[in-house]
């Protein structure tokens, strides 16, 4: 029994890996279950939304929240950010379990961190719902404006799409136009809509697809002018559309052997969080002649937009950070082009040279660092 004891334990911390803590919430009362993954704080307090999802396991949860969490760190690297990964998610289903009480008792357990970990919306998740976690905390950001937050991040996370799109088109046909080209998306969601309706105010020809057809109508409500260059396809047949970039903007590993394999586009470039299933799938696009824009360089305006809080919410600011994902993206594709590697890979080394290059740094210790109600 004790033998068996102590290899439950050796496989839990085998599980976590390199993350740096991983705290289990549990408030029965409240109706809470959740768990917080802090990956790596090397650049600064660990920082990522949290999903409330019916996981099938408890398993599956942590599963969810570790591959989040490290996602995020990469994220953060790359965005130059001073934040490091993390991620939360709760276990239950949005659509009936959600009540005030759990988010406030999440609120508290996110303060017992101490502000080693910030967090705010994701999938499953709404502003308000961090409203009431607010109440009991200060490490939450992405709140409403009236609530003194920086608002919706869809906005700043679609615009930061259309200009990684901007720089892929620069790349293959070097010109940055959206213009005169054809692109297939899929999820007609906060973001998807708005890159859309971008690209058809722009003169592009918009193949479109969701599972939920309701989202499609209002879309086509709202792109009545430029009927004629939308084209609603099956959730199957986006795959399959003569285009010239792909845009996954709905949920995550949606591409994989399969997928990639009645793919027909010249780049793949999108929101979603974690678009590959796994990571070779990198070399599946590589070998077959498709540009992959990596999503946690292309999607991070939201996170931009949050993690500039820290100096009080600035539109102007925001936007001009996103407005690097342009020049950032040009020099991976360079990058992976000269080196002959994905651009995955490309990407991957450079954000492990960031965290590198911050943990070499003389980090003396600080006085004026710590929180001011631990100077006495
Ligand atoms: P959303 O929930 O508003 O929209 C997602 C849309 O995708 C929904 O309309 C849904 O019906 C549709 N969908 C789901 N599965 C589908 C499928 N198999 N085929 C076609 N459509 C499908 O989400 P969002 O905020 O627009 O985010 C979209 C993606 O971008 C998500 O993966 C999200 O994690 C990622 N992302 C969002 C932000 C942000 O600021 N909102 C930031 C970074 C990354």
């Amino acid at each position: 029994m004790k033998q068996l004891e102590h290899l439950q334990e050796v496989d839990v911390f085998q599980k976590i890996g390199g993350h740096e803590q991983v705290v289990f919430c549990n408030d029965p009362k409240a109706g809470l279950r959740a768990i917080i993954a802090i990956h790596n704080t090397t650049l600064g307090p660990a920082l990522g939304g949290t999903r409330m999802y019916p996981y099938s396991s408890v398993d599956a949860a942590l599963d969810d929240v570790l591959r989040l969490s490290e996602g995020m760190t990469a994220k953060c690297a790359m965005s130059d950010v001073d934040f490091g990964g993390g991620k939360a998610v709760i276990i239950g289903d949005p659509k009936k379990d959600k009540t005030p009480a759990m988010f406030r008792a999440f609120g508290q357990f996110v303060d017992s961190l101490n502000g080693r970990f910030y967090t705010g919306t994701d999938m499953g998740t709404t502003m308000n719902d961090f409203i009431d976690a607010a109440k009991e905390t200060n490490f939450i950001n992405g709140l409403p404006e009236a609530f003194g937050g920086s608002g919706d991040t869809s906005i700043p996370t679609a615009q930061g799409i259309i200009y990684a799109l901007k720089a892929t088109n620069q790349f293959l046909f070097q010109t940055s136009a959206l213009e005169g080209k054809v692109y297939a998306l899929q999820g007609l969601g906060k973001v998807g809509r708005k890159i859309a309706l971008h690209l058809l105010e722009a003169g592009a020809e918009v193949y479109v697809t969701d599972i939920n057809e309701s989202v499609i109508s209002e879309f086509l409500e709202e792109a009545n002018t430029f009927q004629s260059a939308v084209h609603v396809v099956s959730p199957l047949e986006i795959y399959q559309v003569n285009a010239d970039v792909f845009m996954p903007c709905a949920m995550g590993g949606v591409m994989n052997e399969s997928t990639i394999q009645m793919l027909n586009v010249k780049a793949v470039v999108g929101s979603a969080n974690n678009q590959l299933a796994h990571e070779t799938d990198a070399e599946l696009l590589y070998e077959k002649g498709i540009l992959y824009a990596p999503d946690y360089i292309v999607n991070a305006g939201g996170l931009i937009q949050v993690a500039d809080e820290q100096y009080g919410a600035n539109k102007k600011r925001v936007l001009q950070k996103t407005k690097s994902i342009y020049q950032m993206i040009l020099q991976l594709y360079a990058e992976a082009q000269a080196n002959r590697i994905t651009t995955v890979e490309a990407a991957n080394r450079k954000y492990a040279r960031r965290l590198e290059e911050q943990r070499n740094r003389n980090n003396f210790y600080s006085r004026n660092r710590r929180p001011k109600w631990d100077i006495n």
